[in-house]
Formats: structure tokens, C-alpha cells, sequence
């Protein structure tokens, strides 16, 4: 029974969702616990409030009013160190007053495993720092631009059916050497599998990269992004507007892989997080 209650007093913070700030600005913040490499929302009552922007880890962004609330998306990186962080909020009054409101959030560290895989010399070349700095400086590029207009709706889905191979923020060891963190999913899929959109979005980029093989992104809108790697065809041009479960490509084994596979990853505010979150809940 004491157990129980122990669990219980562990839990009752989360069961609660209690307000973090004074009663005037009562925020939420979902979930509570600020695992590495996952996402969080903010919430604040939009009554009297015109707008509100804040700042965690760093990373800047902007909340959107939706409804009754204006709400803030938020991305853990995964290498951050596990440990008591200030989360601010910045708000502007209709009467023009403006409050800075700041809460401590915990973050907490997540396991990841390793990943051993093989890489022949041809396709191990293609990791030559140059190169991958330049493809990755096109695809950061358009992951800077934050549209108002929230497009996604709702939770997304899987951009294939398969297995995952490598989950997000696995420990890659490439060829018997360390070589960072893995940031997206990988599904193990035949090339030619259809790749559907995740969520209603835009495609903002599609080309034929070394190291990336096949890349296109996805802008779902308010600094929300998902990336396709090692494609083998990219159906949907630059500039559409897709619909979720809509035919966007063909997954292949295209750049720096390993063998026939999707890469998905997902970028809140240029930060890559976990994608399979946003599949199981309703961020
Ligand atoms: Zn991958």
C-alpha cells in the first residue's frame, strides 16, 4: 500500500496538471516532464492577451492563438544535459502591459541505445564533412521559415507501414566508430514504397542529394517540419500543398544508407525531435 501512495505523490503533479504561473496567467505546460528529444506545448488563456512569444534552451518561438489559448510548441534537444531550466514566457497585454512570466522545467534524460550498421567504402565517402555541411545548409535553410498558418491537424501518421530499425536519437556507430546521434526513424521498406504525407502540410523541398539521397521536407507550418531521406522518387513538386495519407514519394536507398529504408525526422523550430510522439499524441 505505501507503494502506492508513493507512486501516487510521484504522479500527482502530472494527474493534476496544476497552473505553473500565478493564478492572472494560469499556463500549462503538456507534458510535464521534459524528456530529451521529445516536444512540449505551452498553453496560456488568450483573454486580454494580444500576444505572447518565449524563449527555452535557447530556441525562440512564437504561440498562436487557438481558441480560447495561445500556444507555444517546444523542442528538448536530445544531447541536453539533464537538469532544471528556465522556461519564459513573454506576454502582451490588449491594454499594452506586458508580463515576463518564468517557470523551471525539469529536463530528464532519455535512454537511447546503439546502433551498429555497415557502410561500403563508395557510400561512406558520402559522409565527407564538406559534403554533408553543404546539402545540410539548402535543407536548414528552409527549415528557418516559420509560416503563421498551422497546416497539420490533429496526430500525425506514419509516413509508411514497417518496421523501425533505428528509433530517434539511437547512438550510431558507423563502421566500428562512433558517429553521433540519430535524429529521425527509420523504417525498413523496399524501394518503391509509397511515402504518404504524415499530416496536411507543403512540400518546400525536393532534390537529389549526395549524402541525404532523395530529401524532400514537409512545412506543416508554425515552425513545424518533417524530412524524407534516400528516396528514390519525389512525386509532389516544390509548392504543393498535400493532404495527410496523401502519395508525396517513393521511399529507396538513395545517399548515406545502409539498405532499403525511409528516414523520417521532425523539426520544431530547426530542432530535430522525436516524430513518433506526434504519431501517438495530439500535440
Ligand atoms: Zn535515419
Amino acid at each position: 500500500m505505501k507503494r502506492v501512495f508513493f507512486i501516487f505523490f510521484l504522479l500527482a503533479p502530472i494527474i493534476c496538471g496544476r497552473p505553473c504561473f500565478a493564478a492572472e496567467t494560469a499556463c500549462q505546460v503538456h507534458p510535464q516532464i521534459a524528456w530529451q528529444g521529445k516536444t512540449l506545448a505551452v498553453k496560456v488563456p488568450a483573454e486580454d492577451v494580444a500576444s505572447v512569444s518565449g524563449i527555452f534552451l535557447g530556441q525562440k518561438f512564437l504561440c498562436y492563438k487557438k481558441g480560447d489559448v495561445y500556444k507555444g510548441i517546444i523542442g528538448v534537444p536530445l544531447d541536453q544535459k539533464p537538469g532544471y531550466y528556465k522556461l519564459k514566457l513573454f506576454i502582451t497585454r490588449t491594454d499594452g502591459a506586458k508580463e515576463t512570466r518564468i517557470k523551471q522545467l525539469k529536463v530528464w534524460s532519455t535512454r537511447f541505445p546503439y546502433s551498429k550498421f555497415w557502410l561500403p567504402p563508395a557510400r561512406n565517402k558520402l559522409r565527407a564533412r564538406q559534403i554533408v555541411n553543404n546539402e545540410w545548409a539548402l535543407i536548414d535553410k528552409v527549415l528557418r521559415q516559420e509560416a503563421t498558418a498551422q497546416r497539420w491537424q490533429g496526430k500525425f501518421i506514419d509516413p509508411v507501414t514497417g518496421e523501425v530499425s533505428q528509433g530517434f536519437g539511437h547512438k550510431q556507430i558507423i563502421n566500428g566508430k562512433a558517429a553521433g546521434s540519430h535524429r529521425g526513424v527509420d523504417y525498413t521498406v523496399i524501394s518503391g514504397t509509397e511515402v504518404i504525407a504524415p499530416n496536411n502540410g507543403k512540400i518546400v523541398f525536393a532534390d537529389r542529394l549526395q549524402a541525404f539521397g532523395g530529401t524532400m521536407v514537409l512545412d506543416h507550418g508554425q515552425g513545424i517540419h518533417t524530412l524524407y531521406f534516400h528516396l528514390s522518387k519525389m512525386i509532389a513538386p516544390v509548392g504543393q500543398e498535400v493532404k495527410k495519407g496523401q502519395v508525396i514519394a517513393l521511399s529507396g536507398n538513395s545517399g548515406v544508407s545502409s539498405g532499403a529504408h525511409l528516414h523520417w525526422g521532425m523539426s520544431v523550430h530547426n530542432l530535430r525531435v522525436d516524430p513518433k510522439q506526434w504519431v501517438k499524441y495530439d500535440i
